[in-house]
């Protein structure tokens, strides 16, 4: 509409004038109902107080916050308070699952030199909360096993199936060593997975100064990135191949008389004993290293020369752990609906932290906290959502999205024939608005998005984040794309956060949202991330939080009000129509791969570069990659294209005719189980948990989504079989969806 104007100007002067009073009517609202509601959304976006924000970061920070431990039930216990105090009915959920915390951390090296790691983060005197070193957890890797192993250590760059492969061709072997690997590119728990695929008995992760310390900027307390003993704790569970939550509870929630395994029949637990340390642990330890040179792109920015190994350098690492059930205590609260009570808006943000947690969680509980007074105080003046609002303060998202996880199995039957969307934060910065999430609600957020300020610039959220997302893009279809086209894209949903259970395994439509971009810091994870860090570095006034709460509020608002649910198939359609092209091209660039390094074998190439000092192992001859049969998702695809149209065109007509509220809501009833077309009951093929044909954590990126999964990564893991039988799985998915929203634009045309 906009580059409309732009272009034929008589238009838009008159037009302006008219467009002035009565603005384009809010997406699956009737015009009359737009109206109201855009009246209700300025009083709810006044409410929202950097202050209050300040004052709860300040009170559910003050002290260390993990699952297990007393200020976590303290914290459980005072949102509750103060969701009933906002006028909402709430109560606590108590799950009990399993979380290992540490007994014995040893780590040193034997040969050739000895050295003893510290494994201590150092209080601060400026920082008073650093010096509760009762109430810290120690720096550990939860879900690691137990373990007592010697061995050569090597050095792997982020320990990813990319790195075991440059390993190979520089002749090193993981076999039966320790392997060091780097923080970052992927969900930790993916380090010791590849690494017990490759041999090795035992894992150390470090941060390297060049990702989150001082090559960044000055560290902490002086500036914002990681001190030389600050370590990522972490989780690192298996989810990807399994599933996130309790260990001992899969597909159930864990409440007690729940059948629970043993924990040797667990299956997302770490294969291999690993532990985090501080770069000021590894030091020694990576400059004990000989043998090969690391490649140039492994290097990080501590003053050694970096080798991959093994040379004589031995580790020794042992790690005993307190294998027991805690409790997680999950905060829910309810906002009743009028008209459509029965169809659920879900929010949630966690609130355990490994430590004091001020910007994970806290910058995002905040949020969630001064939506839902907001909500409550606007209530009070008379709005009533016409569906059920729920938010949930998680518990235990930390060791692997155990609170949330549990609460969607327990009520997994519910949700899925209630819950119209889940929207998610877990955390808050500053910069520019991120939005992940399924599709089929991108148009929404869009929308949301151009009606919040951002604090900086003068000009919407929508705006900046478009401004930023052109400026990033590398070639110029997706600048065009991005200048050209009504919505920015979302990213779809990875996981590491609270989301999973409702995307990725019941087909529930979900969003991630947040702000960053300008607030770089080295204190995930660590006793650094704190009130007084959070306050000298990131969203010092908490403008961000309160603009985090505006639109995250305004989603809700109109997810909760809407005349028809606001899904926009449309977007769904194209995003579907790139992860097709994204396929097609990962076989091509597959394929000539290994047609170039099958010519280069053949040419002598790799005989002919060896540098007999510095001697490297050429790669093998593989087959070339066979042709896919990707037409059922083509077919797929563009029955959903079509189908997706037919209904914005019902859609619109329908809302201009004064419907009649029963039949919207009989429609809305079926609307509601729409992303749940897009779910296969036999799941992704090798883990059944993630039933989303679309959508799923990447098995070796963990954090980063894998889209249209089946095919994707068995390409990638090159099961060219798999991939093709893959095809028909997702096209069948692509296709109900296709006919359920064709089937639901027909009904709207009676
Ligand atoms: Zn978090």
């Amino acid at each position: 509409m906009r580059r409309f104007f732009a272009v034929v100007s008589l238009w838009a002067l008159l037009s302006s004038q008219l467009f002035a009073q009565n603005p384009e009517p809010l997406l699956g609202f009737t015009a009359q109902a737009s109206t109201d509601q855009r009246s209700w959304e300025q009083k709810f976006k006044a409410i929202p107080s950097p202050k209050l924000m300040r004052d709860y970061m300040q009170r559910l920070s003050a002290r260390p916050h993990h699952v297990g431990s007393p200020y976590d039930k303290d914290n459980a216990e005072w949102i509750l308070k103060q969701l009933q105090t906002f006028g909402w009915d709430a109560h606590i959920e108590q799950f009990d699952v399993l979380f290992p915390t540490p007994k014995l951390r040893l780590l040193e090296m034997t040969e050739p030199l000895r050295f003893t790691a510290k494994l201590e983060e150092p209080a601060l005197p400026n920082d008073p909360t650093t010096s509760q070193k009762s109430e810290q957890l120690p720096t550990y890797n939860a879900y690691s096993p137990d373990g007592d192993v010697t061995a050569p250590l090597i050095f792997v760059n982020y320990g990813l199936p990319a790195d075991y492969e440059e390993l190979e061709r520089l002749g090193v072997s993981a076999k039966g060593a320790i392997v060091i690997a780097k923080y970052g590119n992927s969900w930790r728990g993916v380090k010791p997975r590849v690494a017990w695929e490759h041999g090795a008995i035992g894992c150390l992760i470090y941060s390297d100064p060049a990702d989150d310390g001082y090559a960044e900027d000055r560290t902490f307390p002086d500036g914002p990135m990681r001190p030389k003993d600050g370590v990522q704790r972490g989780s690192v569970m298996d989810f990807p191949h399994a599933h996130p939550g309790d260990p001992l509870t899969p597909g159930i929630g864990a409440v007690p008389g729940a059948k629970r395994l043993d924990i040797k029949d667990a299956k997302n637990l770490a294969p291999i004993p690993t532990l985090p340390i501080s770069y000021g642990d590894a030091q020694p330890l990576l400059a004990a290293l000989t043998g090969p040179l690391a490649p140039a792109t492994w290097r990080g920015a501590l003053p050694i020369t970096y080798h991959v190994g093994p040379g004589t350098a031995k580790v020794h690492l042992k790690l005993t752990f307190d294998w027991q059930l805690h409790p997680v205590y999950d905060v829910i609260a309810k906002l009743a609906g009028s008209s459509e009570s029965d169809q659920w808006v879900v929010r949630g943000n966690h609130h355990d932290a490994w430590v004091n947690g001020a910007e994970d969680p806290v910058s995002g509980q905040m949020s969630l906290l001064e939506e839902a007074r907001a909500l409550g105080e606007i209530y009070k003046l008379g709005w009533r959502p016409k569906r059920t609002i729920i938010y949930a303060a998680w518990d235990g998202e930390e060791p692997m999205l155990l609170g949330s996880t549990e609460w969607g199995e327990q009520h997994a039957a519910e949700l899925q024939k209630h819950a119209v969307a889940y929207v998610n934060t877990d955390g808050n910065g500053r910069g520019y608005l991120q939005a992940e999430g399924a599709h089929s609600l991108e148009a929404l957020v869009n929308a949301v998005a151009r009606d919040v300020d951002d604090p900086e610039a003068n000009i919407s959220v929508w705006k900046r984040s478009q401004a930023a997302r052109i400026h990033a893009a590398t070639t110029n279809d997706e600048r065009n794309q991005l200048r050209g086209r009504a919505d920015w894209k979302l990213d779809p949903l990875g996981s590491g956060t609270d989301y999973t259970v409702f995307e990725h395994h019941l087909g529930v439509p979900s969003l991630n949202l947040s702000f960053d971009g300008e607030d770089d810091g080295g204190i995930y994870h660590s006793i650094y991330d704190d009130f007084y860090w959070y306050t000298h570095f990131s969203d010092t006034d908490f403008v961000y939080g309160r603009a985090l709460a505006q639109t995250v509020g305004l989603t809700v608002m109109r997810l909760a009000d809407a005349d028809v649910l606001p899904y926009r198939f449309t977007n769904l359609a194209d995003a579907v129509n790139d992860y097709l092209k994204e396929v097609q091209n990962l076989l091509k660039q597959q394929q000539d791969k290994v047609k170039e390094t099958n010519a280069e074998l053949n040419d002598g190439v790799y005989h002919a570069i060896n540098d007999p000092r510095r001697p490297t192992v050429a790669p093998k001859e593989e087959s070339v990659p066979p042709y896919i049969n990707f037409a059922p998702l083509q077919n797929a695809a563009d029955a959903l294209a079509k189908a997706a149209d037919h209904y914005n065109r019902s859609l619109a007509k329908a809302l201009n005719s004064n419907p009649d509220s029963t039949k919207l809501a009989a429609l809305n009833a079926r609307l509601q189980s729409a992303e749940q077309q897009l779910l296969n009951p036999d799941g992704l093929p090798t883990r059944p948990y993630y039933k989303h044909m679309l959508y799923a954590p990447g098995l070796y990126t963990g954090y980063s989504p894998k889209t249209v999964s089946g095919i994707r990564e068995s390409i990638e893991l090159k099961d060219y079989k798999l991939a093709e039988s893959e095809v028909p799985r997702v096209a069948k998915a692509v296709s109900d969806e296709a006919a359920f929203v064709d089937s639901i634009a027909t009904e709207l045309e009676k």
